[in-house]
């Protein structure tokens, strides 16, 4: 069976597993605590992780706050900011293609008395940056806009968007979980972004850590945002809960191998994704539709309908040799609304099958596709 769904996830790097295994045996010390080895040991890892998710991130250490990942960032970031800063406005800018994660933390700010504007998307899931500028006024607190569609793979134009959130000094914030280790970018050059959510495991790191980059301001002062977790303080009073040191140390050697290899992995997707879409091409070409974009987009991500076919069914069917999905993982029972978005019938969306590749597949092993 060929795994080619690593938007989903991504199984983790062997190195990864190796440098996790002593944090979860012999140097199982907290962190916060001190002078003796184990301590001392697990607050040293930590800090090396954090240099490395730093170094993938282009941003200081101290804008690095772990957390168990991007749903737990993406809540933190738009509850944080709509909590501290609803006496300077209560409106909220995002799209309708966001992750779930994005979406119905969204919905329940609207509950709250929020206002929340969902920009429209293009045929290939961007949003406008013109509609954008339009759309700011002056109740608006935060744009949170994804930067890689999980779906999709269309990258939104995440310089322009960031220049406008800087010109009109308004948060913004970036779901970046499906760019990161496949997409050059340093966030020292992207001053418009002031948040920043990304996940460990869609990058062949573990599941439940991730790390919400915060902007430090031009004291050196983070940007201040109301904690979702209240606790003992740790990750500077943003995000209390003892730190899972095993975890942390696999997210930072995940993040260094894609930072030693961002090249390389990117020019590896691009070569699988082209291998790929000529097969699929050769071998069904009448029957498919490609949704996506095939440039500015993340490697290594199609999505493709088989015209008249099923995708449950077809995805069922072709799991023992397969392994893909009908969208996100995590709004699999229902109708993709990032479909939707762009204008597919409901045909259409229940037509479409999405690939993700990873670095380490062999070309050869897509031959499975020519046998179908
Ligand atoms: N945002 C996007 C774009 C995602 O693809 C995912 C994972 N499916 C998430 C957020 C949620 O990430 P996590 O699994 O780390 O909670």
């Amino acid at each position: 069976m060929i795994y080619l769904d690593n938007s989903a996830t991504t199984p983790i790097h062997p190195e990864v597993k190796n440098a996790m295994l002593p944090y979860l045996m012999e140097e199982f010390g907290n962190p916060s605590s001190k002078y003796y080895s184990v301590a001392e040991n697990a607050k040293k890892a930590v800090k090396e992780a954090r240099n490395n998710v730093a170094s993938l991130l282009g941003c200081h250490d101290s804008e690095v706050i772990f957390t168990s990942g991007s749903t737990e960032s993406n809540n933190m970031v738009i509850k944080g900011v709509a909590d501290l800063y609803a006496d300077k406005g209560k409106h909220i800018i995002t799209s309708k293609v966001e992750h779930p994660s994005i979406l119905e933390t969204c919905k329940y700010l609207e509950t709250k008395g929020y206002k929340l504007t969902y920009l429209d998307v293009d045929r290939y899931g961007r949003i406008s940056v013109e509609e954008l500028k339009n759309a700011i006024n002056e109740d608006t607190i935060l744009v949170s806009i994804i930067w890689g569609n999980n779906e999709l793979g269309s990258l939104n134009n995440m310089e322009e968007i960031s220049s406008v959130c800087e010109e009109n000094e308004v948060f913004l914030h970036t779901d970046a979980t499906q760019v990161i280790g496949k997409l050059d970018f340093n966030l020292s050059n992207l001053p418009g972004i002031t948040f920043l959510s990304s996940s460990a495991h869609k990058f062949h790191g573990p599941k439940g850590i991730g790390a919400t980059f915060i902007r430090k301001d031009q004291y050196d002062i983070l940007t201040k945002i109301t904690p979702l977790l209240h606790g003992g303080g740790q990750e500077q009073g943003i995000r209390s809960g003892t730190l899972a040191v095993h975890n942390i140390v696999g997210f930072g050697k995940a993040a260094e191998i894609a930072y030693t290899n961002l090249y390389s992995i990117i020019a590896k997707l691009e070569e699988l994704e082209n291998y790929l879409i000529q097969i699929i091409n050769d071998k069904f070409s009448n029957q498919i539709t490609f949704n996506n974009d095939s440039n500015k987009k993340i490697p290594g991500v199609i999505s493709v309908q088989f015209n008249g076919v099923n995708n449950e069914l077809l995805v069922k069917q072709l799991a023992p040799l397969i392994a893909a999905s009908t969208g996100s993982a995590c709004s699999s029972s229902k109708p993709s609304h990032v479909l939707e978005a762009i204008g597919l019938t409901i045909d259409q969306v229940r037509s479409t099958i999405r690939f993700s590749l990873n670095s380490g597949i062999g070309k050869d092993e897509l031959d499975v596709f020519r046998e179908l």
